[in-house]
């Protein structure tokens, strides 16, 4: 069983394009929140999304601003502009679309949620110590976020009782033997200093792992963002990917 794992799609639907493309046939699609904000195909991504088979998708706090839900000022100046701009833009199919997604979610022995166990559309998990606390936030023995835009294991070491964190890179597959917390990365924006869009694909019967980077055409979705008028740093970043 193949089930794709992606987070922060942040409408740019280049890179799901590419992702989808490179990712292959799935059975099911799991998505980590963050459809919108910041990119300039929201609704062209949420379409795309939703036609993908065994979906199962949570909202980010990109989704809930776009929908007027969270106060914006606890954003910076570009992503409260691009969130602004995200509202202008959405269609009500659209808005019914993410106002029906839960915050959290367990399928397959594994807990979903955007941020973090313990405060699904807010917490990022950067460091090990967070991720550490985290643990009784969960049951199941792996838990999957996004947020961050990183791709991060942590790994719980039972014999020092702390969590380790390893960095995943393309094709690497973290040891899965402990409790886990697990970020795919992010599709639309990534922040490693990789441009490429990041993914991942998870078989639950063999409990595998493994990410993935695949490069896309960064210069279509920043022409369509300069054409939107979208801030000119957001534009930028997508090309260094911070
Ligand atoms: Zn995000």
């Amino acid at each position: 069983m193949r089930i794709l794992v992606i987070s922060d799609i942040h409408a740019n639907l280049s890179a799901f394009e590419t992702v989808l493309d490179s990712a292959g046939s799935c059975d099911a699609v799991w998505c980590l929140g963050d459809i919108v904000g910041y990119g300039p195909d929201p609704n062209e991504c949420i379409t795309l999304l939703r036609g993908l088979p065994n979906l199962t998708c949570l909202i980010g706090n990109h989704d809930a601003a776009a929908l007027g839900t969270i106060d914006l000022n606890t954003f910076n100046r570009e992503a409260r502009t691009s969130s602004h701009w995200t509202q202008q833009v959405l269609t009500a199919e659209s808005r019914a679309y993410l106002q029906g997604l839960p915050e959290r979610i367990v399928h397959e022995n594994v807990t979903l949620a955007h941020g973090s166990p313990r405060s699904p559309v807010w917490e990022y998990l950067l460091d090990p110590i967070a991720a550490y606390e985290n643990l009784s936030f969960f049951k199941t023995d792996l838990c999957f976020v996004g947020h961050t835009h990183i791709p991060v294991a942590f790994r719980y070491l039972p014999d020092t009782d702390e969590m380790q964190s390893v960095l995943l890179r393309d094709g690497d597959s973290p040891e899965m033997d402990e409790r886990m917390i697990i970020n795919p990365g992010s599709v639309g924006q990534p922040r490693d200093h990789d441009s490429r869009a990041a993914y991942a694909i998870y078989n639950p019967e063999t409990r595998l792992w493994r990410s993935y980077r695949v490069r896309y055409d960064i210069r279509a979705v920043q022409d369509r963002m300069r054409q939107a008028g979208l801030p000119s740093r957001l534009i930028q970043r997508l090309m260094e990917g911070w």
